[in-house]
């Protein structure tokens, strides 16, 4: 069964722009541009996730993601403004499971949907079949895994063929970013935003560093190619 997305964006144009695309991956669309709409579905409906706008008529995005609360079982993607900070930051506190900056490339949001809907599956249900392509996909609740290495949340543990790495925080951070978002390209300023926070004020080349550290630690002591580098972008690990 295709899983049900709801989009919830005012933009008529970029709304339906995102329908097409998500209906052509082969996902169920619902569409809403207002927020107190968008509430009554999300309550009396399951869907497997919410695409949610931040500036909408009727209700915003965040009181919707208030009102729906942290016992709603759907992921929330939000869309958000550029350098909207305190939106992102108020929206990950609020329950969201991610979000992304408008204007954004069509292919980053259909791999932080795959993502999304791998990681938070409803009902826990194979509701993210539509999207069998091989991005992340932890079967343990907290544990992520790319090939025989497995980051575990909760013991805050790195193995990789069951042997343990030692991480610094901000290593076992970064890693776990990595980990969460295979297959998607990430900048060094997305990786510095989600390792070091949003105020962080400094140069973005830290990024450089760590990746050097989790390289030296995981890629040459394991004699593998983990984290590749994408010339004048950013750095990937592949599902595949
Ligand atoms: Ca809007």
């Amino acid at each position: 069964m295709a899983a049900h997305i709801l989009v919830v964006e005012d933009e008529e144009k970029l709304a339906r722009f995102v329908e097409l695309e998500l209906i052509h991956e082969g996902y169920e669309v619902t569409k809403s541009g207002d927020g107190r709409e968008a509430l009554e579905l999300a309550t009396e409906n399951t869907y497997d996730l919410i695409l949610l706008d931040i500036m909408l008529p009727g209700l915003n995005g965040l009181e919707v993601l208030r009102r729906l609360g942290n016992s709603h079982p759907t992921p929330v993607i939000l869309l958000t403004a550029r350098d909207a900070v305190m939106d992102k930051v108020s929206g990950l506190d609020a329950g969201a499971v991610d979000y992304i900056t408008k204007p954004f490339a069509i292919e980053e949001l259909l791999a932080r949907v795959r993502v999304a809907l791998k990681l938070h599956p409803v009902g826990g249900a194979d509701s993210a079949s539509s999207a069998s392509d091989g991005t992340a996909a932890p079967a343990e609740e907290g544990v992520y895994r790319w090939k025989s290495l497995a980051l575990d949340e909760k013991k805050h543990r790195v193995t990789y063929d069951g042997k343990e790495i030692t991480l610094t925080n901000r290593e076992f951070e970064m890693l776990k970013v990595f980990l969460t978002n295979q297959d998607i390209v990430l900048t060094r300023d997305t990786l510095l935003e989600k390792v070091c926070g949003y105020d962080y004020v400094g140069e973005t080349n830290v990024v450089d560093v760590y990746v050097r550290f989790l390289r030296s630690k995981i890629d040459e002591a394991f004699d593998i190619k983990m984290i590749e580098t994408v010339r004048g972008v950013g750095y990937v690990i592949k599902s595949e």
